[in-house]
């Protein structure tokens, strides 16, 4: 090990974690423990032992410096959302849109699943700090874990290593024990594979006692634990008990010629848009305007002691989706991801770059796709495969990225002026509204419907609740979880405005009615100037709505009546929506806040008047 250091010494004098790491590592019997310290030293090793191994391609260090580029076994290219589990001591707590299993089976079962499961490999204890080490919103897991991608992808995602043990040496502090194995044990002599897996997976979260054991899965969302399972899942669980919020979220902050500074945060479902608008940058006519990225997926957000509602980035890093992502569509990221960057399922091209649809109008003339076939855009033609798989991704820097927000790392946060709900919709659903007020917000926000995308497994495109854009992600009972989100409005001074927006409605003849993007400027000025009160919004039914005059048009040409098709509320198709809206609601009587229904009552009234 480069260093000198011997990584099986423990880095910890923490008296629990040296018992439950000694304890893990009898059950999982792995051929040599390595305690991280996240040095640079450290990382370099493990991707050039994983290099060697297979499991990492060295990208063309001209092209793509510190760059590496890895394949996934073909069946864990997702979260896999039918085999997540809440493991609530009650069904009843975990709701009817989690999967559940009594806990007690469920450890029994896990611990024969992994019992020997690291075998031949090495267990990695990995110290994380979800949030800047030592801010009073941060909180702290351990990872074991026996995938040395999830300890070099973890590095970029979250502060890992020494700071963090001496957090955990402290001892004043929580910390979320977090299992994790590829569930594919080595016998003496097996070769491994590039990506090994186990066809059997399962990503299950203890709320209670704050713990994630996932087996199975070296795939993002399923593996590197701090992200979903624990800033969304388990957060979400001790947030309702402590009074704040974890929220499937992007931060950014709205720069105007002033200077004047306002933040907004927006809950997209996965696929939908939260890394693109968290980096969006202003169009023409829109010059001294600029946006700031604080973060592109997850936000914790806490009232402050004078009520306003301050929120920080858990992450450090972006994980987001490649294909798509250009130097048109979003050259934040692709600055973000040039250097020092992890890219998982995307197309590698015979100079040692990467390649994925939508990244450049002219394909190479042949590359390797995500599965290491020969591709070419002749043989896409006749065949329709992609060269990246749609959910490929890049796991890059926050830092790298040039908008990030002078703040992100402020340990108080920034304080937040919106929050906008959106989902992807081609029809019935207008670009933009505001809702009248916070409660009427909450019911927007838990009424969201988005089709459904690659992120996940299952089918592509059919219309499902997702609200809070937290279906996959709210760690008990979503009835629960609004009746929390009405009752934070206690806490604070000011409640922020609340909008929501779609950026994909389309035509009759299939093609969005909107650019999005850098054009989505448009409508995030016309959302902070609702929250200075600068702007006008017209009533209806739904809520407040933009007028083409209140919306500022320099530098494209956007007729009028294409306008009012993008922000048409009709009747009949809301009046289905709103039957949607009650079989979420069916589902959640037991535990439905009153709000809902009274809000859900005054919509159907304000659809059938005239
Ligand atoms: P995230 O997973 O929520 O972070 O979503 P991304 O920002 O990665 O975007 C997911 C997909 O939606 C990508 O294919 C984007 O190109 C696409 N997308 C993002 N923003 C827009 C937009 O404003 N309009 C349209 N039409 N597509 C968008
Ligand atoms: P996302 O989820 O699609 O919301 O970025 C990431 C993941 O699958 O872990
Ligand atoms: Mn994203």
């Amino acid at each position: 090990m480069a260093g000198g250091r011997d990584p099986s010494v423990a880095l910890s004098t923490n008296a629990h974690l040296l018992r439950w790491v000694e304890k893990m590592a009898r059950l999982t019997k792995p051929a040599a423990v390595h305690w991280v310290d996240g040095s640079q030293e450290e990382y370099d090793a493990l991707c050039g032992q994983m290099v060697r191994g297979g499991t990492f391609i060295k990208l063309n260090e001209e092209l793509w410096p510190g760059c590496y580029y890895a394949r996934s076994d073909p069946g864990d290219v997702a979260r896999v959302e039918d085999r997540t589990f809440i493991c609530s001591l009650s069904k009843e707590a975990a709701g009817p849109t989690n999967n559940w299993e009594d806990p007690f089976v469920m450890k029994r079962r896990l611990k024969q699943l992994f019992d020997g499961a690291m075998r031949g490999r090495t267990m990695y204890v990995l110290p994380f700090s979800m949030g800047p080490v030592g801010s009073p919103l941060s909180q702290i897991g351990v990872q074991l874990t026996d995938s040395p991608y999830v300890v070099v992808n973890t590095r970029i995602m979250a502060r890992i290593g020494l700071p963090v043990l001496a957090e955990i040496d402290k001892g004043d502090k929580r910390v979320v024990p977090c299992m994790h194995t590829l569930g594919a044990p080595l016998a003496p002599g097996q070769a491994d594979v590039p990506w090994p897996c186990n066809p059997e997976k399962y990503v299950v979260h203890f709320p209670e006692t704050r713990q994630i054991w996932s087996f199975g899965s070296g795939y993002g969302g399923n593996a590197l634990l701090g992200k979903k399972c624990f800033a969304l899942r388990i957060a979400s669980n001790i947030a309702r008990d402590e009074g704040w919020m974890a929220e499937h979220m992007l931060i950014l902050g709205v720069e105007n010629p002033k200077g004047e500074k306002t933040y907004v945060t927006a809950a997209f479902p996965s696929a939908c848009g939260k890394t693109n608008f968290a980096m969006l940058i202003p169009p023409a006519g829109f010059e001294g305007w600029k946006v700031w990225t604080v973060g592109d997926d997850i936000a914790w957000l806490k009232p402050d002691a004078e009520g306003r509602l301050r929120a920080i980035n858990p992450e450090a890093g972006f994980f987001g989706v490649a294909p798509g992502t250009s130097a048109k569509t979003n050259p934040n990221a692709m600055a973000a991801l040039s250097r020092n960057t992890i890219f998982t399922n995307v197309a590698l091209t015979p100079e040692g770059g990467v390649w994925w649809e939508g990244m450049t109008d002219e394909p190479p003339a042949e590359c390797l796709d995500w599965r290491g076939n020969r591709w070419t855009p002749e043989l896409a033609k006749e065949t329709g495969a992609k060269a990246a798989h749609p959910n490929a991704r890049f796991t890059a820097p926050a830092a790298q990225c040039p908008t990030i927000d002078p703040a992100w790392e402020a340990p108080e946060g920034v304080p937040i002026s919106a929050i906008v709900f959106g989902g992807r919709r081609a029809a019935t659903v207008p670009l933009v509204y505001q809702a009248f007020n916070w409660t009427a917000g909450v019911y927007m926000g838990a009424t969201t419907g988005s089709e459904t995308t690659a992120a996940a497994g299952g089918a592509v495109g059919r219309v499902r609740r997702d609200p809070m854009a937290m279906l996959p992600f709210c760690g008990y009972h979503m009835g629960d979880y609004f009746r929390h989100w009405i009752r934070m409005q206690r806490d604070l001074s000011e409640t922020p405005r609340v909008f929501h927006v779609n950026w994909f409605r389309k035509g009759a003849d299939g093609r969005f009615l909107w650019p999005g993007f850098g054009d989505n400027m448009r409508v995030l000025k016309w959302i902070v100037d609702r929250v200075r009160g600068r702007a006008i919004g017209r009533e209806t039914p739904i809520g407040w709505s933009p007028r083409f005059e209140d919306i500022e048009w320099t530098g494209l040409d956007f007729p009028r009546e294409q306008f009012d098709r993008l922000q048409a509320c009709d009747r009949t198709a809301w009046r289905a929506e709103v039957l949607g809206h009650e079989e979420l609601f069916i589902d959640l009587h037991s535990r439905l806040p009153p709000e809902m229904v009274y809000e859900r009552e005054l919509l159907i009234c304000r659809l059938q008047s005239e």
